[in-house]
């Protein structure tokens, strides 16, 4: 385990108080790299190199984030994620080598707030960073809320039930309506589609799955630019959908 002083900033936002971070991480080149990229951007860095120190490190330092690799010596980074659940609520990005380990950390449901896919862009990593911390900020359970909501070009009016693409009303049926919703208020968050069916439809609903397919298809016809190919809406393969904090290219 070793802690740095913080560095200089660099082209990202700096947050205002120099969060903590638990990186778990054995891959030598990446800890190099990403303590580097952290610390310019505005992050204290810990690190743990295996899943027991990971816990040893947790307890010591109480960071405000954990970024924790799935495949590491003597814990997995899925038993540390656990472990970690069983007493705290801090945010915790997984970092999976291959896309097939989705499933087991979002699929099984093990408590992790987001995960990130090597090899990865530090920028896209940071961005998370930041989304998960203000999410935790603003309690761990995004419910949706009487609140309007906007994620880039796209607003949500729950009161007045109305829906904006660029200022331009959008209108839709209630079903789709609550669907974008939750969405938004999860934004940046990956929702499995059991999730989605159950907050939805409803905790008794056993009907066919293809009912979230067909309502994700129409609303992604009247939000995306090219629903064929969505930019807003993400597919995470084998496990639901997430809408993106801003459109990628
Ligand atoms: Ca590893």
């Amino acid at each position: 385990m070793l802690s740095r002083p913080r560095p200089a900033s660099g082209t990202l936002a700096v947050p205002a108080d120099h969060p903590l971070v638990l990186v778990v991480e054995d891959e030598p080149s990446y800890v190099e790299a990403l303590t580097v990229a952290l610390e310019r951007a505005g992050f204290d860095v810990v690190v743990a190199q295996d899943g027991i120190e990971a816990l040893a490190s947790f307890e010591a330092v109480s960071p405000r984030l954990v970024l924790l690799d799935v495949m590491l010596p003597r814990l997995s980074g899925i038993d540390v994620c656990r472990r970690i659940r069983a007493s705290s609520e801090v945010p915790i990005i997984m970092v999976t080598a291959r896309s097939e380990e989705i499933d087991a950390v979002v699929g099984l449901e093990v408590g992790a707030d987001d995960y990130v896919t090597k090899p990865y862009r530090i920028r896209e990593l940071i961005a998370r960073m930041h989304a998960v911390l203000r999410r935790g900020e603003l309690g761990s359970e995004r419910q949706t809320s009487p609140e309007s909501l906007s994620v880039g070009d796209v607003r949500l009016d729950p009161e007045r039930h109305e829906v904006s693409v660029r200022e331009a009303e959008v209108r839709m049926p209630l079903k789709e309506f609550e669907l974008l919703h939750l969405l938004l208020a999860n934004a940046g968050r990956v929702l499995t589609r059991e999730t989605l069916l159950r907050r939805v439809w409803g905790t008794d609903y056993v009907g066919d799955t293809k009912t979230l397919d067909v309502h994700m298809k129409r609303l992604r016809s009247r939000i995306e630019e090219d629903p064929s190919s969505p930019t807003r809406i993400t597919t995470i393969r084998g496990v639901g959908y997430r809408y993106e904090l801003a459109s990628r290219p």
